[in-house]
Parts: C-alpha cells; sequence; structure tokens
C-alpha cells in the first residue's frame, strides 16, 4: 500500500521565508513530509510531476460576498467556490450582508453554514455581522464560530444591514473587546459621502467623475481616524478592510506604532483599476470606495512594498447583469473579483512590480491565517499544516475570457486583460479541486 496519498515532485515551494525547490508529501489532508535536499522517497497513490512550476500555501480570501442564501441568483456558495478554487484559494470568509437573512443572529449564521457546508468546494469561515440592533446576538455568533464582524460606518446598500452610528460602534466594540474577536470595518463617512452624493446629483452629475468625487479618500480618513479612536477607547481588535489610499494606511501604520491591535486590508482592483478604468469600462468598474487614480494606485503598491498592507482580500460582491445597468449613482457597486486575485499580485506585482512571491504569500495566505488564529494550520507550506495548496506555471500566459469565469455572472472589468501566471492545480485538504490540464473542476 502507498505511504502517501498524493506527492508533488520537483516542484519550488514558496513560504513567507522563502523558496526552496523539493517534493511535498500529503496524507490525511495534511503535509506529511517535504524535502528539499534529496528526492522524497515513498510512494503515493497519485503523484503530480510539477517541475518548475510553484507550489504556494493556497490563498485565504477573508473577505467575500457569495450571497447564499437569499440572493443565490447574485451568486452562491456553489459557482463561487468554483472561480475560487480556479483561482488558487483554498479558504474563505463569507461576509453577512447581501446573502439574506443578513448574518446577524444565530438562526441566519446556523442556515447558511448548512448551505455552505452543502455546497463549497473549499474550506470557509463566516463573518458575524454587527448592525444596530444585535449587540445581543454578538455572543452567540462568536460561539457559533464567527471568524469575525463586520459593520459599516456607512450606507452599505443593503435595506437589512444598517450602517452602525457611533453610539452602536462604540457598544459593540465594547462587547467584541470582550468576546476577544475582531472588528472588520467598512469606512466610509456617511456624512461626507451622504453630503456630497446629494450635492452631486442635484447637480444633475451622475458621470464616474461626480461618483468618484462622491466618495473622497477625505471620507475614509475621517471614518478611519474615527474607528482607531473608538479602539483606542475600548481595546477591540479592528481590521480596515478595503483601503484605497496610502494616506490612509499612513494614519493605520501610526497607530499601530501606538500599539492599537489594526490590521488593513486592500483589494486587487484598487491596485490595478484606476478612475479612468470606470469612466471607460462603465458600472462593472463601480464599487465603494470608488477607484483613484493612477498616482495613488503606485502609491498603494508603494505601501505594500514597505510592508504596511496586511491582507489583500479580493472584496468579490457581484450581482445579475441587470443590477449592474444604470448610472454610476443608481447601479450595483460591487467588482466580481474572486477568481483573479492572484493574477492580479502576479501580473501587477510580481511581473511588473517586482514584488517577491513571498510577499504574495505573506498578503494571501500567511498573514491572514495569522490575523484569525489560524496559522500554522493553515498559511504555510509545513509538516502537519493542512494540505491546502495552489500551484502555478508563473511563464504561461492568458488572456481572460467570459467562458474562463466560474462565477454565476461571468462579469469582470479583468475580461480582455493578459495575465502572465497561471493557476495549473489547486488541492484543498489534500484534495485535487481544480485543474487546468482538464479545463474542469473535479
Ligand atoms: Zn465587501
Amino acid at each position: 500500500m502507498a505511504e502517501f496519498d498524493v506527492i508533488l515532485r520537483n516542484g519550488y515551494i514558496v513560504t513567507e521565508k522563502g523558496v526552496s525547490k523539493g517534493d511535498i508529501a500529503i496524507k490525511g489532508g495534511k503535509i506529511a513530509a517535504i524535502s528539499c535536499i534529496d528526492q522524497l522517497k515513498g510512494t503515493a497513490a497519485d503523484e503530480i510531476d510539477v517541475t518548475d512550476q510553484y507550489i504556494l500555501p493556497g490563498l485565504i480570501d477573508t473577505h467575500v460576498h457569495f450571497n447564499e442564501p437569499g440572493r443565490t441568483d447574485w451568486e452562491g456558495f456553489e459557482t463561487g467556490s468554483k472561480a475560487l478554487a480556479a483561482g488558487g484559494v483554498t479558504t474563505f470568509f463569507d461576509m453577512p450582508l447581501n446573502s439574506h437573512p443578513a448574518t446577524i443572529n444565530k438562526d441566519a449564521f446556523d442556515l447558511k453554514f448548512s448551505r455552505g457546508l452543502e455546497k463549497s468546494l473549499v474550506n470557509f469561515y463566516l463573518w458575524g455581522g454587527l448592525v444596530p440592533s444585535n449587540i445581543n446576538h454578538l455572543q452567540e455568533l462568536s460561539e457559533c464560530g464567527a471568524i469575525g464582524f463586520k459593520a459599516f460606518m456607512s450606507d452599505s446598500g443593503i435595506a437589512d444591514f444598517k450602517a452602525c452610528d457611533d453610539v452602536h460602534l462604540l457598544q459593540g466594540m465594547e462587547k467584541i473587546s470582550e468576546l476577544q474577536s475582531l472588528l472588520a470595518v467598512h469606512a466610509e463617512s456617511q456624512q461626507i459621502t451622504e453630503h456630497l452624493t446629494n450635492t452631486l446629483i442635484r447637480r444633475g452629475d451622475t458621470s464616474a467623475k461626480s461618483f468618484s468625487q462622491s466618495r473622497p479618500i477625505l471620507s475614509e480618513i475621517e471614518a478611519v481616524q474615527r474607528i482607531l479612536t473608538y479602539a483606542k477607547l475600548t481595546n477591540c481588535k479592528i481590521h480596515i478592510v478595503h483601503v484605497t489610499s496610502s494616506e490612509v494606511i499612513s494614519q493605520i501604520t501610526a497607530a499601530k506604532k501606538q500599539g492599537v491591535d489594526v490590521t488593513v486590508e486592500t483589494c486587487p482592483h484598487y491596485l490595478s483599476l484606476t478612475t479612468a478604468d470606470l469612466a471607460e469600462k462603465g458600472v462593472i468598474a463601480k464599487c465603494a470606495p470608488p477607484l483613484r487614480q493612477a498616482k495613488e494606485v503606485e502609491m498603494l503598491w508603494d505601501a505594500l512594498r514597505n510592508g504596511e498592507i496586511d491582507i489583500i482580500g479580493s472584496d468579490h460582491s457581484p450581482s445579475p447583469p441587470e443590477l449592474k445597468e444604470g448610472d454610476f449613482f443608481t447601479a450595483w457597486g460591487g467588482i466580481s473579483g474572486a477568481q483573479t486575485t492572484l493574477n492580479i499580485l502576479l501580473e501587477e506585482g510580481y511581473w511588473k512590480r517586482n514584488i517577491s512571491l513571498e510577499t504574495i504569500v505573506r498578503l494571501t495566505a500567511t498573514n491572514p491565517a495569522k490575523r484569525f488564529k489560524l496559522f500554522p494550520q493553515k498559511g504555510i507550506l509545513d509538516i502537519e499544516s493542512d494540505a491546502d495548496l495552489t500551484i502555478i506555471d508563473l511563464n504561461e500566459s492568458f488572456v481572460l475570457k467570459k467562458e474562463d469565469l466560474f462565477y454565476k455572472h461571468q462579469q469582470s472589468p479583468f475580461l480582455g486583460k493578459k495575465f502572465r501566471g497561471k493557476v495549473k492545480y489547486t488541492l484543498v485538504n489534500g484534495k485535487l479541486v481544480y485543474s487546468s490540464l482538464k479545463e474542469k473542476i473535479r
């Protein structure tokens, strides 16, 4: 009988600490042996030759909206997780809103969790929501296994997920701190965005430029400053999602130096698309906060290079095509990106800006695992770690086509873009869930 279930032969093994050539053996869903000097001895039921390919810890996407249950016609665990597997993602955290009911109490959590178990191809965790009406449900959500909580400081765009005013934020943060959990925050100022939106719509200007002006960087700065103050006051761990600007990141870095337990996420679209793309591609590239100018994108890469960004999440937030119509103020705000996170980082980071594979692994796997207490079970290639792996060919290039996308709706602002670096295989708990050779998902 074979000693191992799977052996990956002759690949380049990448961790946040370095790259070395070797073999990896898997047994019972875990990494059982790694050999970088001699060829790994032993036999396996399955051997995959990965010569000249790179083996990375599977990505952990801490920010997706799969909308199930309730809006499964927008996405769903099945289609969403297939897209992730094809993109090299082996674990995701689903946000508490856009699904219906919103994940703001135990019943909603249990319902969503059972759907995920039934349908997801990859590992997953669920975020709980913090809304003004559910402070009394935070404990039960934490006990159910919520990976953390999510709150909005401005309108979420979803009626059953209300933004928190300052009093509810403070109450929620006190409770979350007591639960030793973490609060992820959509940090844009309701006052600023509402005021500017009303002013611009009154003028009748619903262009891309006007939409961008309605949600300026200053709106993020004001909200982030406030939530950092509340974090100091309540001792609550926080995570600022989808930050678009290095100016915002500087504030967060300064707060870290003062001892605030805060981490920051940005998304592939803020690292690769600009206000010019929004005008050119249209509402397919609409998101909130909005895309920024090209110089901001470069400054965001500088912040990433300096180690000031902790995590990259996709903020995959799809909708049916009919909601992606209308003007820049009325169309659904959300970009479909779950499948292309690694592709963007390889093309725009590794190839164009000399960002190392180690850095990409740190931002997409190791740091998320550490921040959410999944390390060293996940986020690293080591003996006894979960065999969640993605294998890529750095030199293979492709142009993204509609039919490549596994989303429920084959929409993406990246269609037609050329990428260098292709996901060849994805393994979850030691099982092959995606192979580009077969061009299908098992
Ligand atoms: Zn989101």
